[in-house]
């Protein structure tokens, strides 16, 4: 793309542009929270918008010259809202974390009860995990999901509702295989008098292509990344009611942050119009029909999958059967050109560094083209590795069937070199 003035100037990190590439091309790359953005996203995060401080809101900033910058934020501000229905929109937040931070910040103070769903069981750092500043900050209430089925345990939601009133309750999930029921999390929050924020960092791509019930009807507050299954820049968003709209404002900025990344902002608007077109909801759609897909596959070949499958885009597969520990299996299918993470798995007997799971994910491969066809040799592929993670020798021979393979499905924004 515009390589050709960084190779000049810097080749050595030109080099490792590339090399990144080609790694992102080669591979299958099944980690949930990753994707592929569009050359036009992506041509629009390296511009000159990055050149520019804009502190404030359109109409409202602390510096001058901001004639088009305005107009930029204003775009993304309405398409975000028109994409979710939200009253409100918030696209300043850096990222997910600190659009979460600005949720506390908006409607608590230090020491007050917050809950949210424990990390173990498929929650974010920032719902109040105790080494996060969410869990030093609050004092902190997590809920967990049932030990028969891995679902959310919404009566234990309750229950601990009643008990310790907290003033911010937290839904959302980073490995969480199944529909989370915002309508009873707004229930719960609304008969103890807390403020309900849904986080839809993961899934905010379903959302917005109607392959998850959306939680702005319910929810006070929905925060969001916009790189994951949204599939634009790094970079995050806060949706809410216009009741909230000043509070969550003033949080971003100045509460939180100073000066947004226009860049960003420009980035995420491209992308909050790719995901408006009918192309961007048959891909929510295919990231799922892609993920039951590969569910099945792996059932099928004696794999342990937690909640027994899936329902959006993610899939935790508990290895503890197959007696390899997590760690073993990411890095045995890294090796072979399928990178996924190690992840604990619910009441998960191992330690959080060597865990007894692997987290999977469809909507980078979907992002390629690639469907149920692929996800039946997918899981060929994951067993013959699973079934002998020394062998590297089989690794480094999937790894090149595998490179011949993703030459069929070229990758958004990667150009072919
Ligand atoms: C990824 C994620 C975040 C944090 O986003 P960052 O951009 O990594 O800060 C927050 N909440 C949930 C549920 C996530 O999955």
């Amino acid at each position: 793309m515009h390589n050709e003035p960084l190779r000049t100037v810097d080749p050595e990190l030109h080099e490792l542009v590339l090399a990144e590439e080609r790694l992102q091309a080669q591979k299958i790359r099944l980690i949930p929270s990753e994707n592929y953005a569009s050359a036009a996203v992506i041509e629009a995060t390296g511009t000159v918008l990055t050149n520019k401080y804009s502190e404030g809101y359109p109409g409202r900033r602390y510096y001058e010259g901001q004639q088009i910058i305005d107009q930029v934020e204003v775009l993304a501000r309405d398409r975000a809202k028109a994409l979710f229905g939200a009253e409100a929109a918030n696209v300043q937040p850096y990222s997910g974390s600190p659009a979460n931070l600005a949720v506390y910040f908006a409607f608590c103070k230090p020491g007050d009860t917050v809950m949210g769903m424990a990390l173990p069981h498929g929650g974010h750092l920032t719902h109040g995990w105790n080494v996060s500043i969410t869990g030093a900050f609050f004092k902190s209430v997590q809920y967990q999901v049932r030990k028969e089925d891995h679902r959310i345990d919404y009566d234990q939601v309750r229950e601990l509702a009643r008990e310790h009133r907290p003033k911010l309750i937290f839904a959302g999930a980073t490995a969480y295989p199944r529909i989370i029921d915002f309508a009873r999390f707004a229930e719960i929050a609304k008969e103890v008098g807390a403020i309900f924020a849904a986080d839809i960092a993961h899934i905010a791509g379903l959302v917005a292509g109607g392959a998850h019930p959306s939680p702005v009807p319910h929810a006070d507050v929905v925060t969001t990344t916009t790189h994951k299954t949204l599939r634009g820049p790094r970079g995050g968003m806060i949706l809410c009611k216009k009741d909230h709209r000043k509070a969550i404002n003033n949080a971003v900025f100045p509460g939180l942050q100073g000066g947004p990344h226009n860049h960003t902002t420009a980035a995420i608007a491209v992308a909050l119009k790719e995901a408006a077109t009918p192309a961007f909801k048959e891909y929510a759609a295919q990231i799922v029909a892609n993920a039951k897909a590969l569910a099945a596959a792996l059932i099928e070949r004696g794999y342990d999958l937690v909640s027994g499958g899936t329902e959006n885009h993610l899939i935790l597969i508990d290895l503890t059967k197959k007696n390899v520990p997590g760690k073993v299996a990411a890095q045995a299918l890294d090796a072979a050109g399928m990178v996924c993470n190690y992840n604990t798995v619910p009441f998960d007997p191992r330690k959080p560094m060597d865990p007894s799971g692997i987290r999977l994910g469809t909507p980078a491969i979907t992002s390629r083209g690639m469907k149920e066809p692929e996800m039946v040799k997918l899981a060929a592929w994951m067993d013959r590795i699973i079934s002998k993670p020394e062998d590297a020798e089989l690794q480094a021979k999937v790894a090149a069937e595998i490179a011949e393979h993703c030459k069929a499905f070229p990758a958004p924004g990667i150009p072919i070199r």
